[in-house]
């Protein structure tokens, strides 16, 4: 049995979970406090495989969680950022209308964008797009100046290295796979033994509606695995692309659309895509664990939703296994771009959580239970929020873990 009773243990070591560790500590030094990671390293799933963008908070409905902590949010990343050294850019992206049908909601996004309190949006005409991207094209467009690109990994071994240095224990290979209530305090079993606490906050990503059970908590969502898929513009076409190149997303998803992206590191990349992945951290697309693909097909809410969406999903898969598919989606932001332009890149999966109803969770969603916290919808943009997220659930637990 452990002879250390942490009074708070964090389950998952990536952007979230790392930036939790650091507001609670900030905000209650000297409390002993353990983070426990599954992998061998942090930043291993949703973390190390995003986009690397700073996003302005353009997209999300004003008065949303969403809305409120990625703009604030994205000035904490950029001041993070400068303080410690760790490259990156606020180089401003452009969203395009290729087809007049998407200028309603374009006017949508340019109204959400000023509502969220952003700054300098310009409205962009055909040639005004060209001004920014000379290989776009588009019908009108929006510039997004406050948009920015950054190596979230870099950011999360930082997080990982002050939480260090403010006294946190952190644990990599220790998946936490059982619980128990002793007494006043919990349990925490993982392969290299037990860990007792006094408090828990998961921050399990993928796996945190299974995290948030086994702790005796109804999640009252599912995770579903959703995969992003990349290409990579060869070095020889990428001046096609100068910063980030956004389509008018669809506002029945939460998914923004393939798109191009500048890296922090050099290179373009182009997507993602968003397909069900049939594993919850399955990169390739032959990857399927049973157990993940089950509890999918199992959960009603996933045929709600597969009903009402089942055309989309179709051209997304379509998409997936069709390079000169995903191409010519891409095509409609870059007509230049050709087949041989682009080649495989990386994969991402998205813990999104669905309700029963076949919702897909918009906001972000925490839920409380006693002496825990579970952070049970952490998409896009929980990279550029992370650091005010963290802040949310430091404020959170002063109150929900002393008793008030
Ligand atoms: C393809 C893609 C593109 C994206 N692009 C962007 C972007 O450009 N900008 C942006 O802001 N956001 C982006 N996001 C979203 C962003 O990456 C996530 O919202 C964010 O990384 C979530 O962080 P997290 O810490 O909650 O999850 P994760 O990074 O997934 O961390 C969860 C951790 O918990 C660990 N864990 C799970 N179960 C256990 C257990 N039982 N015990 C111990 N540890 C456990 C996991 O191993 C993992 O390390 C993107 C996401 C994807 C997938």
């Amino acid at each position: 049995m452990a002879e250390v009773t942490y009074d708070i243990a964090i389950i998952g070591g990536g952007i979230v979970g790392l930036a939790t560790a650091n507001a609670l500590l900030a905000a209650r030094p000297g409390l002993r406090m353990i983070l426990l990671e599954a992998e061998n390293r942090f930043a291993a799933h949703q973390t190390g495989h995003n986009s690397g963008v700073i996003h302005s908070g353009l997209y999300y409905k004003p008065g949303s969680l969403k809305a409120q902590y990625c703009v604030e949010g994205r000035e904490a990343m950029y001041r993070f950022c400068e303080q410690h050294g760790i490259a990156h850019e606020r180089c401003g992206k452009i969203v395009v209308a290729t087809d007049a049908t998407e200028f309603p909601r374009l006017e949508e996004l340019h109204r959400r964008g000023e509502a969220n309190g952003l700054k300098g949006i310009r409205w962009l005409t055909a040639d005004q797009i060209r001004e920014y991207e000379p290989h776009a094209s588009g019908l009108r467009g929006l510039h997004v100046p406050e948009t920015g690109i950054v190596d979230y990994k870099a950011v999360a071994s930082r997080l990982a290295q002050l939480a260090q240095e403010r006294g946190c224990t952190l644990k990599v290979t220790s998946r936490v796979e059982g619980f128990r209530s002793v007494g006043s305090e919990m349990v925490l079993q993982t392969f290299g033994g037990d860990i007792r606490c006094k408090a828990l906050v998961n921050c399990g990503g993928l796996q945190s509606d299974r995290v948030a059970r086994l702790c005796g908590v109804d999640p009252g969502v599912r995770i579903v695995p959703f995969r992003g898929e990349y290409y990579e513009l060869i070095s020889s076409r990428q001046y096609l692309v100068k910063n980030l190149i956004y389509p008018v997303p669809d506002p029945s998803f939460p998914f923004l659309g393939v798109h191009f992206t500048r890296m922090i590191g050099g290179g373009i990349e182009a997507g993602p895509n968003a397909v069900l992945a049939f594993k919850r951290e399955g990169y390739r697309k032959t990857d399927i664990r049973i157990k993940d693909l089950a509890d999918t097909l199992s959960y009603t809410g996933f045929w709600k939703m597969a009903r009402r969406n089942w055309q989309t999903g179709m051209g997304e898969m379509w998409r997936s296994f069709s390079k000169h598919a995903f191409v010519k989606a891409l095509q409609r932001l870059l007509p230049e771009l050709r087949t041989e332009d682009v080649t495989t890149g990386g994969s991402g999966v998205r813990a999104q959580a669905m309700d029963p109803s076949g919702k897909l969770l918009d906001d972000f969603h925490v839920v409380r239970a006693p002496k825990m916290i579970h952070v049970l919808n952490a998409p896009s943009p929980a990279a550029t929020s992370s650091l005010r997220i963290g802040a949310a659930i430091a404020e959170m637990a002063t109150g929900h873990f002393d008793g008030r």
